[in-house]
């Protein structure tokens, strides 16, 4: 048994212009669920700022979806290169209205054997990433608002089941994954009275290069096709879609909550 992204039937709950007039930057944009992000935003009339530190995958994908996106290559955790992406963005595009703070890396390894620099690298990417970016793209939010744009801005950041229940042989990924949450409710509670919103939505199994591994061992992917009730795993343009609602103004009374995205593999009132 393998866990796959069965094709399924969707329908787009998205107007096709519900993006429009919006730039957006996307981490982690060159393939899995922040490549499809990224398509997903331009196809909904966004312009979008592609980034990744994968010079090829990111050129590939931004060619996919032309002019409306550009790419910029580099770390997210590297403080300059975080502030001249945004600053270029906003001069591009004219402001930036939403950040997805999707890059992710795993080093896997049980807590007694885990290095610090696989727990360095690890909370560098996903928490130190997301502080830079939003830190940044957080002074163009404000000065809209302080302007009276009524949506300034929207900050989606990706979190996992591994954050909600722990996991076993990543508590570097896990740790991030709980940590995000915080950081993203925190962000909702500073930057409410200026309208700009900041959620998590928390995946379970998304078909990309990330859960390879898992998806094709026989043994694991049992085990987690076990949890998922509805016995598959998502497709990463089928994830895009709950994020893309969470940039739009549809979504303008939703801040500071969690959304999981996981077929069921993990539920809570
Ligand atoms: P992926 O490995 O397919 O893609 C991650 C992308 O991030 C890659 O293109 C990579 O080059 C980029 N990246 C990594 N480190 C970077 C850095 N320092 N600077 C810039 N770019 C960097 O992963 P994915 O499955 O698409 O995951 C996207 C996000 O979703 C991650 O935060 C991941 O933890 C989360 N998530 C994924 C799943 C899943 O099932 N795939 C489940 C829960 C959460």
């Amino acid at each position: 048994m393998s866990v796959t992204a069965t094709p399924h039937p969707m329908n787009m709950p998205l107007a096709s212009d519900a993006l429009s007039g919006k730039s957006i930057v996307v981490t982690g944009a060159g393939q899995g669920i922040g490549r499809a992000i990224s398509e997903l935003c331009a196809s909904l009339g966004a312009n979008v700022a592609m980034v990744d530190m994968n010079a090829e995958t990111l050129a590939e994908a931004q060619k996919g979806i032309g002019d409306q996106a550009k790419a910029y290559v580099g770390d997210v955790s590297d403080a300059a290169f975080v502030e001249n992406t945004v600053s270029d963005a906003i001069s591009q595009f004219g402001g930036v209205h939403g950040l997805v703070n999707n890059a992710g890396i795993t080093r896997p390894a049980m807590l007694q054997k885990m290095t610090l620099e696989q727990w360095q690298a690890v909370l560098n990417v996903h928490l130190t990433g997301a502080f830079l970016f939003t830190q940044a793209v957080g002074h163009d939010m404000i000065a809209r608002a302080k302007a009276g744009e009524a949506n300034p801005g929207s900050i989606v950041c990706i979190s996992s089941d591994a954050g909600v229940q722990g996991t076993i042989g990543q508590i570097n990924y896990a740790t991030c994954k709980a940590g995000i949450m915080g950081f993203a409710m925190s962000t909702a509670r500073e930057w409410g009275k200026y309208g700009i919103r900041a959620n998590t939505v928390a995946f379970g199994m998304v078909e990309t290069p990330m859960t390879e591994k898992i998806r094709t061992d026989e043994k694991l992917s049992e085990i987690y096709m076990a949890r998922i009730i509805l016995q598959r795993a998502s497709s990463p343009q089928e994830a895009a879609v709950p994020i893309c609602f969470l940039l739009s103004d549809g979504a303008s009374y939703i801040t500071g909550q969690r959304i999981s995205v996981n077929g069921g593999s993990q539920m809570a009132c």
